[in-house]
């Protein structure tokens, strides 16, 4: 089944309750939230305060993901936010297994990343412990991007793995996706 989850990186922020409601009303799967802290990415979104804002408006699943440094050092935060899912790197600096425990210890559902030039199989050792794997089809840092050619290669190896484990693993597509 495919689920949609639209950023709201391209929102105008000052409208950004407005375009909420909208999604609410459209009955998206959830939202996806990118934050972005200038050091794992060039670029700079938002941190907790705008999570737990949107929180507070909205009954829809939060899909966290995290383009940040050391992402483990945040996780509790982004939880208390409101975050349902929350997505980190492979290429962050964090020990993984910990960082997927953790997220799981708070009651949220875990989702590990990976950039376009990062194979399928590093995410593999790790896949009983991810609700979800994302695979970036686009450089993460900024939107507008064109998706990536390769990415379905990609998403295919890691569905093979999935299947061969016989786990419940959703896969998200970042970046680029349009009809
Ligand atoms: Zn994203």
């Amino acid at each position: 089944m495919v689920k949609i989850s639209p950023s709201v990186l391209t929102a105008d922020f000052t409208k950004l309750g407005e375009a909420i409601k909208e999604l609410d009303f459209a009955k998206t799967d959830m939202l996806h939230l990118d934050v972005m802290d200038g050091i794992f990415v060039p670029n700079i979104s938002f941190g907790m305060p705008v999570v737990k804002s949107i929180r507070e408006i909205t009954d829809t699943i939060l899909d966290v993901h995290l383009m940040i440094d050391r992402p483990h050092r945040y996780i509790e935060e982004f939880a208390k936010s409101g975050a349902d899912i929350i997505g980190f790197h492979t290429e962050a600096n964090s020990p993984i297994e910990e960082t997927l425990d953790k997220i799981h210890s708070l009651g949220c559902k875990t989702c590990l990343t990976i950039k376009p030039k990062t194979p399928a199989e590093e995410v593999f050792p790790y896949l009983n412990k991810c609700d979800m794997v994302l695979v970036m089809s686009v450089e993460p840092g900024f939107g507008g991007q064109s998706f990536m050619e390769y990415a379905p290669q990609k998403i295919a190896e890691l569905k093979a793995e999935i299947d061969k484990l016989g786990i419940i693993c959703d896969i998200e597509v970042d970046g680029g996706i349009n009809a």
